[in-house]
């Protein structure tokens, strides 16, 4: 090293600086084709892929024989991150991006459950918080596809925060929700809470929804992911948008790719509303993700006379569809009474937001009450 600097040349330092930089990278690309080596042999012999014990001997040697001037915390925190890049190459391969990113060139997701299409157009799901009784989701179902809403959603195993509150129908619960879609030819949505209940629901339902509680449910994730039925996956309460994406991406990994997000508010220090409606969360998920987004105006407000807003809001953000809760009887509703709409509400909103398209259903239906 130079011990002063005024006879060095700039140009020439930084022409020595890229130089090291291509040597740098020459030899990182070295150690990863010898990893793979060490992947291959590791595999043939049916070896674990991580050594953490080899790591931590590799750190402390290379702690020891440092010269400096980097600071050893600084050489352990490179060859740290040289190790753990290491071992994602030997797990995943050369993979980095996750399955559910957005990748140029990659249309958006489009399916069709039941006939609907998700992901082109904007959907509306709408429905009770609850199913509370078989009049009670006849009603709401009978309303709602009056107003054109094929998607009937209604919670039959609820979870709530106190253990004593409504927890639901359960298995009555998706038998009656089951029966109104198919009365009025709309797709049913409902939310399954329990690895062990995936069958079961995913047997009476045409949609599955992994609730906010629930999103860092791994298991879950998984099981849901195999069950064959599209799947509305929540962000959690506190979640950021990458561990909702992580959530999905396991969903996805297990087989099936048929995910919508769905933003509904996070925990935020403001009470006026239940939760805030993040905006960016539905922009950004557009652009990091090929996934539909939709955003749930109900849970995300808590509250009746701003879902409009919100709701025109997250729909000019990307948006392709909004989750409402519709109840006929709001005031005496089990749970959320507070936020749920009447269909003449559900109207007005639809009204408010501009909702391209509130054409209701051309067909009169047979076995209604
Ligand atoms: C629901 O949609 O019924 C629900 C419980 O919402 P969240 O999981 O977003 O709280
Ligand atoms: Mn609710």
């Amino acid at each position: 090293m130079h011990s002063h600097m005024t006879g060095d040349s700039l140009d020439e330092l930084r022409g020595e600086l890229r130089g090291v930089n291509l040597e740098l990278l020459e030899l990182l690309s070295r150690r990863a084709e010898l990893v793979e080596r060490v992947r291959a042999v590791k595999q043939a012999r049916g070896l674990p892929i991580h050594a953490p014990e080899r790591e931590q001997a590799m750190l402390e040697e290379l702690e020891a024989r440092n010269p400096g001037p980097f600071p050893p915390a600084t050489i352990r925190r490179l060859f740290a991150e040289i190790f753990r890049a290491s071992v994602d190459l030997m797990e995943r391969g050369k993979d980095e991006v996750l399955k559910v990113s957005r990748i140029a060139g990659r249309d958006d997701l489009v399916f069709r459950v039941k006939g609907e299409l998700v992901g082109a157009g904007p959907v509306l799901i709408a429905g009770p918080c609850a199913v509370e009784s078989e009049e009670q989701i006849e009603v709401a179902a009978r309303e709602l596809a009056r107003l054109g809403v094929r998607f009937l959603r209604g919670g039959t195993f609820k979870p709530r925060s106190s253990p004593y509150a409504f927890q639901g129908l359960g298995e009555l619960g998706l038998r009656l929700l089951e029966e109104a879609a198919r009365r009025h030819g709309m797709v049913s949505v409902t939310e399954v809470t329990d690895t062990r209940a995936v069958e079961l629901v995913a047997r009476h339902a045409d949609v599955l929804q992994v609730g906010a509680r629930n999103m860092y449910n791994y298991d879950l994730l998984r099981e849901v992911g195999r069950s064959g039925k599209p799947v509305i996956l929540k962000r959690g309460l506190s979640a950021t948008i990458d561990e909702l994406l992580w959530a999905a991406e396991y969903i996805v990994a297990a087989g099936n790719v048929e995910v919508v997000l769905c933003e509904r508010g996070i925990r935020t220090f403001e009470r006026q509303t239940r939760n805030t409606l993040d905006v960016s969360a539905v922009a950004l998920l557009r652009r990091m993700s090929f996934l539909p987004v939709i955003a749930d105006v109900s849970h995300a407000a808590g509250r009746r006379d701003i879902l409009a807003p919100l709701g025109r809001a997250a729909l000019a953000a990307g948006a392709s569809g909004l989750m409402v809760e519709v109840h006929p009887w709001p005031a005496v509703a089990r749970s959320d009474s507070e936020q749920q709409l009447t269909p003449a509400e559900l109207a007005r909103f639809l009204d408010e937001v501009g909702w391209p398209h509130p054409a209701p259903r051309p067909v009169a239906v047979a076995g209604g009450t």
